[in-house]
């Protein structure tokens, strides 16, 4: 047994509910890896868990997103072996830590051109804008020069989603909290930008479009949003909505995409996408590809220590962070 650092909360709350935790580390079972983390991703669906939007059996550890070296490979695992530089988004959570055990089916080698930091930034964020962008189509699919609406442009999936857009010939408008926020969103690729604090951005997406609206929106904003982003769209649009940042969306009835224009209506979660080891590779390669390429880069604008922990979701909550997050080690 080794000892590992670990965040982890006791019941769902504020970030004071977060604490580090020294925890027992064994040896990976069948399908599992023991992995040594360089950096860790921090993500707004570690807020979810924390506050208890998404419930947890109690006591829980957070973070769904590492990087690091794998220690020890268990049984019937073929694709990492001991020394391999890997890293992931994962379920469940836990990567708030130095060294975990962990299941090995979402766990990709880093490309050596791929630093640990960065790999630990990526790869939840990276892998939603490719299965956004990439798995989530309207009906036809997307075509260059499409215009899509994406809401909290200037975030950690934002700015992703936002030059891998402009790589595939799109629209992107962005939106985003702030002027600076929105200059950031169009310097990595969209082609529009909304201050939603201070403009409406129904009536300027409908100004941008002429009047047509998008061929899809990708809403992770949720509660504050959701009306008017399904106005937004254009006859037989797809609303995307995939997250809750402003809390989460209110019932509705299915009666009301019809007189909007016969849209449709899809909430996703990357962990469908890559519930098997095959497609989360296809779409790790994707990113990798994007990511060595230079289509897409990943801008961490946010490094807090561990044991800051508190003070990084205090920040990511409180609108102040822009692009990826890390926590160090
Ligand atoms: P971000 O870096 O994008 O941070 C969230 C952003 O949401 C804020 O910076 C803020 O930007 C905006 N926001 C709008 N209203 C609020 C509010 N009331 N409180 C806080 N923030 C608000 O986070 P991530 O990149 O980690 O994730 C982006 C979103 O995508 C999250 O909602 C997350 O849950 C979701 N997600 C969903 C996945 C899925 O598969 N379903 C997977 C990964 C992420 P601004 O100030 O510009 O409005």
């Amino acid at each position: 047994m080794t000892k590992s650092k670990a965040v982890r909360i006791r019941q769902h709350g504020g970030p004071e509910q977060m604490a580090i935790d020294e925890v027992e580390v064994g040896e990976p079972g069948a399908g599992e890896i023991r992995i040594r983390h360089r950096a860790v991703g921090l993500n707004f669906i570690d807020v979810y868990h924390r506050t208890g939007l998404y419930q947890l059996p109690m006591p829980a550890a957070l973070g769904m997103e590492g990087a690091g070296v794998v220690e020890a490979v268990g049984p019937g695992v073929t694709h990492l072996k001991p020394g391999d530089r890997a890293a992931y988004a994962s379920q469940p959570p836990g990567s708030y830590c130095e060294l975990r055990v962990m299941p090995a089916k979402t766990v990709c080698k880093l490309p050596d051109a791929i630093d640990f930091d960065t790999g630990a930034a990526m790869m939840l964020k990276g892998l939603t804008a490719q299965y956004l962008l990439k798995r989530t189509l309207p009906q036809g699919g997307l075509k260059e020069g499409d215009f899509v609406l994406f809401h909290a442009a200037a975030g950690g999936v934002g700015l992703i989603a936002c030059q891998w857009a402009r790589a595939m010939g799109l629209q992107l408008i962005g939106t985003a909290g702030s002027d600076a926020k929105c200059q950031l969103a169009r310097e990595h690729g969209a082609a529009h930008v909304i201050n939603y604090a201070k403009e409406d951005f129904l009536a300027r997406v409908k100004d941008i479009t002429g009047g047509r609206g998008v061929k899809v929106v990708y809403d992770s904003v949720g509660k504050d949003t959701w009306d008017k982003s399904l106005d937004c769209l254009q006859p037989f649009g797809l609303m995307a909505s995939f997250g809750n940042a402003s809390g989460p969306v209110p019932p509705f009835a299915p009666g009301i995409l019809g007189p909007k224009g016969s849209i449709y209506m899809t909430r996703q979660t990357l962990f469908t996408h890559i519930a098997t080891r095959e497609a989360t590779q296809e779409m790790a390669d994707d990113l990798f590809r994007a990511v060595t390429g230079g289509q897409v880069k990943i801008r961490i604008d946010q490094r807090y220590p561990l044991a800051q922990v508190q003070q990084a979701h205090r920040d990511l909550e409180a609108r102040k962070t822009t692009g990826c997050t890390i926590l160090t080690l």
